[in-house]
């Protein structure tokens, strides 16, 4: 099969070159263009990418937020990632599950195991998880891991609730594969390129199936071919100029954009952190500093403006906390990511460097609600997009023009209110409660609005999983 590559260096150093001197005229001309929510161009990209001066990235800061408020509103959707095995053939020289890191403890998760972490993840109150699992067939082959999605879909806690939707980060799949999982209620598929730069790619991918640059970068086509609905790219930053990647990411999205009618579902920001026996984890040649980092967030936010972007417990709260202000809109918490952690807590110290990388956000998930409502936002446990059919490019058709909001503030305020009532303290549900009354004023439609008082009265009552 044949793709279109998109990848052009030529091109990436080219514009990045030409845009080094752009004037502040120019500059505040591109964020003008951004709030009209069609992205901008590749050269705009690049010109924001050489910004530098305080002043100006404060302006692209709060004009991604704009952008993010306008299209999802003042949401925030939590999630919790479950690392099913942590087996794997590859050598990636970052990465604690590297098949040299000999003094790894390797586990798959038994369907007993996964239910007691899927219960673990629910009584943190948790609806929406990410499952994972390295690169590794024999040890745990696909047939396996569809297995161990439909025993978590399978799982209730004692107060009846479930996960409603799972999403999947696991290696390139064959056309195939992709066929097979399309079959099983998944909401994105995600695969992180980690680098799009090919001369890096080959240095950090020694060996295993993992170390061809093309069938990772193609698998986007492959999965969208194949019957996938929704996927989610990433890079992770540190590895190449972070320059670079940005725009290999920008590329990326325009390219599944303009082939498939879908762009990227959602886009992750991984940087760097250490990791067990990860020789480059500690060493990096292109780390990227905290001002960078928010740079490259806020301008992705402008260039694919209806991608809901993520950002993990990699990062600190600090960090996590400043990045929700500039156009984040999806954040794990309470995460664990080594295989058996959630169960396994006690048993290990909390940042015991046995994870994929080590965690720099060590707040439960009650912590992190407590702290998002604190900072004026919502969190969020909505699923409602993908059960409801709203995935593909008829999630696109809603999202490009920031319609999806009208769904997403609602949801967010029921599953919420389901979180209060089921999980929460008496503290936290005098702070939900208080923003509930607040946001209840923000929904635009009164019909919408009155019909969020009545679902919030039911679940109140005791119903569960009323949603938009
Ligand atoms: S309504 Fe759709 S886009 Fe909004 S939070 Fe729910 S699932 Fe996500």
């Amino acid at each position: 099969m044949e793709y279109n590559n998109f990848i052009n260096d030529e091109k990436i150093f080219g514009v990045l070159e030409h845009t080094q001197k752009a004037d502040k005229s120019k500059i505040d001309e591109i964020l003008t263009k951004a709030l009209e929510l069609k992205g901008i161009s590749y050269d705009d990209v690049a010109t924001l990418l050489n910004v530098t001066d305080e002043d100006t990235l404060e302006k692209l800061y709060n004009t991604a937020l704009q952008i993010k408020e306008t299209i999802y509103g003042n949401r925030l959707v939590l999630f919790a990632p479950l690392y099913v095995s942590n087996y794997c053939s590859n050598g990636c020289l970052y990465c604690g599950f590297r098949a040299n890191n000999t003094e790894l403890v390797r586990a798959c998760l038994t369907p007993a195991e996964v239910e007691k972490e899927t219960l673990a993840i629910l009584d943190q109150g948790h609806k929406r998880m990410l499952m994972l699992m390295g690169e590794n067939h024999k040890n745990c082959s696909l047939d396996y891991f569809i297995e161990l999605i439909n025993k978590v879909y399978s799982v209730r806690n004692s107060k009846g609730s479930n996960i409603r939707r799972v999403n999947v980060e696991i290696a390139p799949l064959t056309d195939e594969e992709f066929q097979r999982l399309s079959q099983v209620k998944i909401g994105t598929y995600t695969v992180f390129q980690e680098t799009y730069h090919r001369e890096t790619y080959k240095a950090m991918h020694p060996y295993g199936k993992k170390s061809e640059y093309d069938w990772r970068v193609f698998v986007m086509d492959r999965a969208l071919r194949n019957g996938m609905n929704d996927v989610g790219l990433g890079a992770l930053f540190g590895l190449y100029d972070y320059k670079y990647e940005v725009m290999g990411l920008i590329s990326h999205a325009r390219h599944l954009d303009q082939e498939y009618g879908v762009g990227p579902h959602t886009i992750s920001f991984p940087r760097i952190q250490p990791a067990q026996n990860a020789p480059a984890s500690h060493d990096l040649k292109h780390a990227v500093n905290d001002q960078e980092f928010k740079k490259i967030v806020a301008i992705v936010r402008l260039a694919v403006p209806y991608t809901g972007m993520i950002i993990s417990t990699r990062e600190s709260v600090a960090m996590r906390n400043q990045l929700i202000d500039m156009g984040v809109s999806q954040i794990s918490a309470g995460s664990r990511t080594d295989v058996g952690g959630y169960e396994d807590e006690g048993k290990h110290s909390k940042d015991d460097g046995v994870g994929q990388f080590s965690l720099n956000d060590n707040r439960n998930c009650g912590e992190v609600i407590r702290d998002v409502m604190k900072a004026g936002f919502v969190p969020s446990f909505c699923t409602g997009c993908y059960r409801l059919g709203r995935v593909g490019a008829d999630f696109m058709d809603m999202a490009k023009p920031g319609l999806i909001k009208l769904h997403c503030l609602p949801n967010a305020l029921s599953t919420l209110e389901e979180y209060l009532v089921d999980y929460a303290d008496e503290e936290t549900k005098k702070i939900g409660e208080e923003l509930i009354a607040r946001e209840l004023n923000d929904i635009p439609s009164p019909e919408r609005r009155a019909q969020t008082i009545k679902y919030l009265d039911r679940i109140k009552k005791g119903e569960r999983d009323l949603y938009f």
